[in-house]
């Protein structure tokens, strides 16, 4: 849909309405007003503007004002009204999430993705431990599909702050599922390969789940929240993430980066002890497209446990010599430790995913190859001129 836009400098826009419509951007103060107004019932899809998307409202009043004062009218009505099945994408904000909203835009679904701290202004805010914000949001945006991303995924911060973790990845969840299958939308839950306890791979969808801590064991119910309220739910489980990434802390993937940067003297110490298989978040965003997707076209198949997983076998050593490689970096300072660090959360040595229910759908997404992948998603990060430019993901 080509974005409603007026004047860019002071974010008015426009459209040809019905009658008793009028639109609005979420966190425009017009926006803002309107919400005041209880007597509308709105669908709502992204525009963008300069480099940011913008929620777009487009509400209908009950015998109210047609339009909203100062706005300028000039695209056609069936472009304010031809809409694409909806997605709401929760955990918008993060690394998945947004990988999953930009999946399922570029490819004609109207996307409402929701976050918390870093929502606004592109995306809805609304807290997920909110039973009621949950239920607005559904009955507002009244989704074909849902993706619940939103989860804490850092199993240390887990383990510091147990009861905001399980709030959010097991109580949350269940609320999320229960007004997902109370709206009659397909829900797509993101699990983690954490399930398992790493002793015996690969792990097949049945196999029995043994998770080694808090964040592994909340997911896993997460998944039964999700399957409890919603039997036709897709529980999607995936490996450890890298992707179009805002700071390159935020994935333990890319933070890698910063110790191939410093090709110094000092040695860097890296696990070379934990079997991982990176994935890109881009890839797993389109898993969740075509199974949506295929889900529409009432594909029976599409329900239960998937796996989905990079093909590349990596510890962080072998991951970190890899970006090396791939942007022509000395690598002799990296140093590979065959010990398991303690302290820290325990984690499975090897919880490979098998793939093969998710291969036999056909779906056509092929794990890209790590050494491209990574170089891609790193660029914006390079100290070497020739490659710095500003980058919008
Ligand atoms: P992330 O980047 O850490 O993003 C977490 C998201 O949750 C953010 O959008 C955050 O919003 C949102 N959120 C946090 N608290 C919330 C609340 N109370 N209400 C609403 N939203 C809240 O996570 P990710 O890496 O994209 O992970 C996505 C999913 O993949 C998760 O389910 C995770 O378990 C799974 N997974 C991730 C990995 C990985 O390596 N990253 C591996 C396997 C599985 P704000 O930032 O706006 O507050």
């Amino acid at each position: 849909m080509e974005p409603l836009i007026g004047p860019a400098s002071d974010l008015s826009f426009g459209a040809v309405l019905a009658p008793d419509q009028a639109v609005a951007v979420v966190g425009h103060p017009v926006a803002c007003s309107a919400r005041t107004n209880q007597q509308w019932k709105n669908r709502h899809f992204l525009c963008h503007i300069g480099s940011c998307s913008w929620v777009v409202l487009v509400l209908r009043f009950r015998g109210g004002p047609r339009q909203m004062p100062g706005f300028q009218f000039s695209a056609m009505q069936d472009e304010v009204l031809s809409q694409g099945p909806r997605v709401v994408v929760t955990g918008a904000t993060g690394l998945l999430g947004r990988a999953v909203c930009k999946e399922f835009q570029n490819h004609g679904w109207t996307v409402s993705g929701t976050g918390l701290r870093r929502a606004r202004p592109r995306f809805l805010r609304c807290d997920l431990t909110d039973e009621d914000a949950v239920r607005r949001l559904l009955q507002e945006t009244k989704p074909d599909v849902l993706v619940h991303c939103a989860a804490e995924r850092r199993p240390d911060v887990m383990e510091r702050d147990a009861d905001a973790a399980v709030s959010l990845n097991v109580h949350a969840s269940s609320t999320v599922s229960r007004e997902t299958a109370a709206c009659g939308a397909l829900l797509i839950y993101i699990s983690t390969d954490y399930v398992f306890d790493g002793r015996n791979p690969p792990y097949g969808e049945d196999d029995c789940p043994n998770p080694l801590n808090l964040y592994g064991r909340s997911k896993l119910e997460g998944e039964r929240e999700a399957l409890r309220h919603c039997p036709g739910a897709v529980i999607l489980r995936i490996p450890v993430l890298f992707g179009e990434v805002e700071s390159v802390t935020e994935s333990a993937v890319t933070s890698l980066w910063q110790q191939v940067q410093e090709a110094t003297e000092e040695r860097r110490v890296l696990d070379h002890c934990l079997q991982r298989f990176p994935t890109d978040a881009r890839d797993v965003a389109a898993v969740c497209r075509k199974l949506a997707e295929r889900a529409r076209q009432q594909d029976p198949s599409i329900r239960g446990i998937f796996h989905f997983s990079g093909k590349e076998q990596m510890t962080k050593y072998e991951m970190a010599v890899a970006m090396a490689q791939a942007f022509n970096l000395p690598s002799n300072h990296l140093v590979p430790l065959t010990e398991q660090s303690a302290g820290s959360a325990p984690r499975p040595i090897n919880s490979q995913l098998n793939c093969s229910r998710l291969e036999q759908l056909n779906l056509s997404v092929e794990p890209r190859a790590f050494s491209i992948a990574i170089s891609e998603c790193l660029w914006p990060f390079t100290a070497d001129k020739r490659w710095r430019q500003t980058v919008f993901h």
